[in-house]
């Protein structure tokens, strides 16, 4: 069967058709800038690549793009729509109720627009891609995968934050975390790895791209994460701050002759490594410039590898040791300084990296790079979350077939 996922943002989707169970991607891209004056599709499909310059007002006339794509005599991968057999849609928040990927029913799309006030950038357009999709593929079963579900096995003393317990009951306040998809992804892929089963595991995943968050997952299951309410906690990122004191907020609005609105889009937008170093988001960028002798570069770098150190510390603790840490992300797979730095002084808890090894592991190369006596395996796992996506989907669409699921 043919699985389309879908990763839809407010001015954007991006998309992979897998040839499932074997897992083979049939095509892949992204359409940007839609509702601007020129979109662009990135295409590609069976080794050819094409690029498409036109306007798209919506994510509607978004997803028609994609699926003449698909469907193109040259460049295409399928010859008509019904061969595509179910869509995976990637959706950010879940709230309390889905620590699973379910089928879209009326219900699911009605939760997901509740949660639009717990994600207001992200489940909007996650759910217009929903409706599109519906829209312009009726009768294909459609499923959804949450970014939230995977830490819904969290304990309540690691979810609740010590604030008073009436704005968790009115509000549901509390931690949720993120790139659950991506931490379960290599879990199960570093399980493989080791040759163990993961129930017997203790993890500590470290995802860093342009977002970041730690997981601590025990017996394949998340029981802490670094992302809280909403992906600005945690690990120093691109141009998120993660963890600050909260009181910096409204010091820096009286400071500044600003609202909390303001400084949240300060902490979110203008921070971690872009606001620290002042070059760049981009860790390639702010590895150059520390190269060359910029100091704010050099301290960039410096907090935000303390901050996953500290991060894996806690993380040990609160598993009671640790079998195997994880990096994935493009930072995680790609920036071997970087995981020299973090892991550098964590002998003592076991952790030793091979230099050789970890410099050799970049590119989307899977490795183990701890020493060969290291009591903790360090591992590098390229992450695969639209693979998952659409591993879900089957699973879903094949349980749901069975139970006469109406499509
Ligand atoms: P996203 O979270 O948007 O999916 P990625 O996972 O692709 O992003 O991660 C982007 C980050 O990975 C950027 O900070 C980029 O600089 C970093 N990165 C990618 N390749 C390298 C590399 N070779 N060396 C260092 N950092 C890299």
């Amino acid at each position: 069967m043919n699985i389309l996922v879908l990763n839809c943002g407010s001015s954007s989707i991006k998309y992979k058709l897998f040839d499932m169970p074997d897992g083979g991607e049939l095509a892949g891209g992204l359409l940007e800038r839609i509702g601007e004056e020129t979109s662009l599709l990135s295409h590609r499909a069976g080794g050819r690549k094409v690029r498409v310059e036109g306007e798209v007002a919506d994510h509607r006339e978004g997803l028609k793009w994609v699926v003449e794509a698909l469907l193109h005599p040259e460049h295409g991968a399928i010859r008509d729509p019904s061969e595509i057999g179910a869509v995976g849609h990637r959706v950010v928040h879940g709230g309390e109720r889905f620590t699973g990927s379910v089928p879209i029913t009326p219900e699911v799309v009605e939760a997901i627009r509740e949660f639009s006030s717990l994600a207001p950038l992200h489940n909007p357009p996650n759910l217009m891609g929903i409706q599109a999709a519906q829209e312009l593929l009726p009768g294909v079963p459609q499923v959804a995968v949450f970014d939230t579900a995977f830490h819904g096995t969290m304990p309540r003393y690691a979810y609740l934050y010590a604030i008073p317990y009436e704005y968790y009951e009115k509000y549901r306040i509390r931690r949720y975390g993120f790139h659950g998809t991506s931490h379960r992804y290599v879990s199960m892929r570093a399980a493989e790895i080791l040759g163990r089963p993961l129930k017997e595991l203790k993890l500590i995943t470290c995802h860093l791209g342009n977002g970041c968050s730690v997981a601590a997952v025990q017996g394949g299951r998340s029981v802490d994460t670094s992302m809280g309410f909403t992906p600005l906690e945690g690990l120093v990122m691109g141009t998120r701050s993660g963890d600050i004191d909260p009181a910096i907020i409204p010091f820096l609005a009286k400071g500044e002759g600003l609202s909390a609105e303001e400084v949240e889009r300060i902490l979110n937008k203008r921070s971690g490594l872009l606001g620290l170093s002042g070059v760049s988001n981009d860790m390639r960028e702010v590895e150059r410039a520390a190269g060359e002798g910029e100091e704010r570069a050099e301290i960039a770098l410096e907090v935000f590898a303390y901050r996953v150190k500290k991060y894996i510390g806690a993380y040990t603790a609160v598993l009671g040791g640790v079998d195997a840490v994880v990096f994935t992300g493009g930072i995680g797979e790609n920036a071997y300084r970087m995981r020299e730095r973090i892991c550098e002084g964590l002998e003592g808890l076991g952790i030793a990296l091979d230099p050789e090894r970890n410099r050799r592991t970049v590119g989307r190369k899977e490795g183990d790079i701890a020493r060969e006596e290291a009591r903790v395996r360090v591992l590098v796992v390229p992450t695969d979350e639209e693979l998952l996506i659409a591993r879900d989907t089957l699973e879903i669409v094949g349980r749901a077939e069975g139970e006469g699921w109406k499509k």
